[in-house]
C-alpha cells in the first residue's frame, strides 16, 4: 500500500485497532471514509472489495505524485521534490509514522 510517509502492508497486525485513514495526506474517498483497522478486516478475511478500495487509493497516490513530479519539473525544482518526497518516506523508515 502505497503512502507519502512510506509504504507498509495493510496485513500488518499492528493495524488492528488503528482508526487512522491509510495516508493522512491523501485527499481520496478510501481514506476519507475508511480507517486502515476496517480495510486490515477486509484484506484478512478474504474480502475482495479491499483491492477495489486499495487500488483507488494507491491510483490517487501516484496521480497526485506525477502532478507533484510535472510541476515540480515545469518550475525547475524538481531536485528540491525529490527531496521533500524521500524526507517524508524516510521518516517511516526510521519509525517515525506508522504504528
Ligand atoms: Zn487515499
Amino acid at each position: 500500500m502505497l503512502a507519502s510517509r512510506g509504504d507498509y502492508s495493510i496485513r500488518l497486525a499492528a493495524l488492528a485497532g488503528d482508526q487512522q485513514p491509510l495516508d493522512d495526506a491523501c485527499p481520496c474517498r478510501v481514506c476519507s471514509r475508511y480507517s486502515r483497522a476496517y480495510l486490515r478486516h477486509l484484506a484478512v478475511t478474504g474480502e475482495l472489495s479491499v483491492l477495489r478500495l486499495l487500488s483507488i487509493h494507491n491510483l490517487t497516490y501516484t496521480l497526485r505524485l506525477m502532478a507533484g513530479v510535472r510541476d515540480a519539473i515545469a518550475d525547475g525544482r524538481f531536485a528540491a521534490f525529490r527531496e521533500e518526497v524521500e524526507a517524508g518516506r524516510e521518516s517511516t523508515q526510521s519509525g517515525e509514522g506508522l504504528p
